[in-house]
């Protein structure tokens, strides 16, 4: 697998970008070699077509839904952003939660835009779980609105059991939206069971290259049209536009990989995220998991090391690759909003690393990435420590 990183890195921020899994590597590389729009009638733009079509029945596969319910976008922030148009048009309200990403937290403020009773947001317990009855309460107070909860919290991991507010959301004339960005191709997703009406979903966080994603809209979900970008009626009217040729196969071939192999990773998976966790908690004192109390992605770790900021952390351990936070928000000097939502301390927030593991993650990268933080603790203890008595 040619990845972009030194032969000493331990790569552990599949959250912000999965490697390509080798069968999307090797597809979406073939594509580009061969021309053709999708949308040409010659020979050239029907084998385009076909490859589409192919890679929308491996996903819709993956999902247990039908391949017509899928719009390919360019990622899923596209997709929060157009499912969150379409539902706001017709239904003036957004109920969501404080965890949620900012593609759809700052798509939710943009279009309700400071209007009072447009936008509720709702508060998150210190596992990152949403209360249901609080949650009953508000969507029978306040009936039709969209609904858009997350799946899986891409800091925490932490997995919200939808069932239950799909059916409240439901029975009050709501229409239900999941971000499912960091659930897709990490645990099994069967849409005959899961009744929402919107999903989004990105490649890159399942082995698919970046810069491609998908809208799941269910048939027979009411919802008027409001595309985000006009032009040629590509899909169905949707999503104008040139289709990423490679890309949506790249998706596609991570989606059916995904699908195959889905029950032996994800097992193997949470066996070396608890085994990074246990190791931590033993041999770096004072640490905790976030979130560990409430069920989570097989490969997620958001581990609290106090007295250790997370940004001198990393620095002090160059051969992990890890986040401070969500990626989409490095650089901004605020404290993730995630973890303030759970209750945790400005210092507690700042001093949290995630670790985010994967289909190619090794028990041996593991215990180096171990080694790797237990030293960078001390040290940046020490020096913290060496500072606050000077
Ligand atoms: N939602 C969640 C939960 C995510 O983790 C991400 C990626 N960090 C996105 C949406 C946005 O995905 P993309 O940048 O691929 O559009």
């Amino acid at each position: 697998m040619e990845v972009a990183m030194s032969e000493a890195s331990v790569y552990l921020d599949y959250n912000a970008t999965a490697p390509m899994r080798p069968e999307a590597l090797r597809v979406a590389c073939d594509a580009f070699h061969t021309v053709g729009n999708a949308s040409s009638i010659h020979q050239h733009g029907r084998d385009a077509a076909s490859k589409v079509d192919r890679a929308r029945r491996q996903l819709a596969d993956l999902l247990s839904c039908s391949p017509g319910e899928l719009i390919f976008t360019s990622g899923a922030t596209e997709a929060n952003n157009l499912a969150l148009q379409a539902a706001y048009a017709q239904h003036g309200l957004i109920v969501t939660s404080a965890v949620e990403h900012p593609a759809v937290l700052e798509t939710a403020r943009a279009l309700a835009g400071g209007a009072s009773g447009a936008l509720i947001t709702l508060p998150v317990d210190r596992d990152g779980q949403i209360d249901p009855d609080e949650f009953r309460a508000v969507i029978r107070q306040h009936g039709t609105a969209l609904v858009s909860i997350m799946l899986a919290n891409n800091e925490t991991g932490v997995i919200t059991d939808l069932s239950p507010l799909i059916e409240a959301a439901h029975a009050a004339g709501a229409l239900v939206h999941t971000d499912a960005t960091q659930f897709v191709g990490r645990l099994p997703l069967d849409l005959g069971d899961l009744a929402v009406d919107l999903l989004s979903l990105s490649a890159h966080k399942f082995g698919g290259p970046q810069g491609v994603g998908a809208l799941f809209i269910r048939r027979g979900a009411s919802l008027p049209q409001r595309p985000l970008v006009f032009g040629g009626g590509h899909e169905r009217g949707w999503r104008a536009g040139t289709l990423n040729v490679p890309g949506i196969v790249g998706l596609g071939a991570a989606a059916e990989a995904a699908h195959r192999l889905l029950d032996d990773e994800a097992p193997r998976i949470t066996k070396l995220r608890d085994l990074l966790e246990n190791e931590l908690l033993e041999r770096v004192p004072g640490s905790h998991v976030n979130g560990s109390r409430a069920p989570r992605l097989p490969g997620v770790s958001s581990i609290t090391i106090p007295g250790a900021p997370a940004d001198a952390l990393l620095a002090s351990m160059p051969h992990v690759a890890a986040s401070d936070g969500s990626a989409c928000s490095a650089g901004a000097p605020s404290p993730s909003h995630v973890l303030l939502a759970m209750g945790l301390s400005r210092d507690a927030a700042d001093s949290t690393v995630r670790f985010s593991l994967g289909h190619a993650t090794t028990e041996q990268e593991i215990l180096r990435a171990v080694d790797a933080t237990v030293r960078a603790a001390s040290q940046v203890r020490a020096v913290m420590d060496a500072t606050a008595g000077s």
